[in-house]
């Protein structure tokens, strides 16, 4: 989702990894979005295939985290820090997003429905915020997922037993020239894509699966100190009443609120994952 508003400087300028990279591989081939416009106009339902599956398996109830609308309604997930951003951009590009609570906890201890990511719920398939084929925010620090693609995840996602390269990537044009040439081993893949994507969005897409990876971890962590107590394993429509009517908090203002974090503990991490500096550091080790 790259549709640059304006002449684009290249990412890669600001990556010291990936100015590394790329003196040492000058002739392999790099990703160059062509700002055709079809990641941002069709962003409803779009959930990798070998996703699909687990969501509509677990994510209805069974999970302390509750999906709260039909994988075919749902838009690309956005983190509730990311969400309140674009509550904030759709004003000033005067744009109604429709921003809607994604996925929740319903904990049973605080009776709170703790939202973990929002959607935008747009009138049509397309982002609300592509305007004349141009994203109305590219200039601003959008979501991961429009800063990831063509990646849908990066390698070092767990993917279930999957060949690593299935489901890496979504549908993208640009793609033809890259996809033939990912290699086959893991160390490779990992230098390859860092090469091969100098607009960062592999950077994004490592640092986006570490942000996931820390959405599980804090919330198998509140679990066990018994700090939440999500109901799981009920009825899906009663879940869903019941969040309904419950007080709503975002995840990352329940942290704070419980004591996990301070604000300026808050305002840290949000800044340590804008800055990608998670991503940088993993990838480092094999570039
Ligand atoms: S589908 Fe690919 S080429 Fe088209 S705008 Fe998205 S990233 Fe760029
Ligand atoms: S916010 Fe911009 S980049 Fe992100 S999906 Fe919408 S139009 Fe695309």
């Amino acid at each position: 989702m790259h549709i640059p508003i304006q002449s684009e400087t290249p990412k890669c300028q600001k990556s010291k990894i990936f100015e590394h990279a790329r003196k040492s591989a000058s002739d392999l081939p790099t990703f160059k979005c062509n700002a055709c416009g079809s990641c941002c106009s069709h962003i409803r339902g779009i959930v990798p295939k070998e996703d699909l599956k687990f969501v509509k398996e677990h994510a209805f109830g069974k999970l302390p985290v509750i999906q709260l609308v039909p994988v075919e309604q749902m838009t690309f997930p956005l983190w509730d820090w990311e969400a309140k951003r674009f509550e904030e951009w759709q004003h000033d590009a005067d744009v109604d997003a429709r921003i809607k609570p994604l996925r929740a906890i319903l904990d049973l201890n605080s009776n709170k429905a703790i939202i973990l990511n929002y959607f935008m719920d747009g009138l049509t398939d397309a982002c609300p915020f592509l305007k004349d084929s141009k994203c109305s925010i590219y200039h601003t620090k959008r979501a991961y997922v429009c800063r990831l693609f063509p990646f849908n995840r990066g390698p070092f996602m767990n993917s279930g037993g999957m060949n690593l390269k299935e489901g890496m990537f979504g549908e993208c044009g640009a793609m033809e020239h890259i996809l033939p040439q990912v290699p086959d081993d893991f160390d490779e893949i990992v230098r390859f894509l860092s090469e091969a994507f100098p607009d960062e969005s592999f950077l994004n897409a490592v640092q986006n699966d570490i942000v996931v990876e820390w959405a599980n971890k804090t919330i198998i962590g509140l679990m066990r100190k018994k700090i939440i107590n999500p109901a799981m394993g009920k009825d899906y429509g009663f879940l869903l009443e019941r969040i309904k009517g419950a007080e709503k908090i975002d995840f990352t203002d329940f942290l704070v609120e419980s004591g996990n974090l301070t604000e300026t503990e808050k305002k840290e991490l949000i800044n340590r994952f804008d800055s990608n500096a998670d991503a940088e550091e993993k990838i480092r080790k094999y570039v």
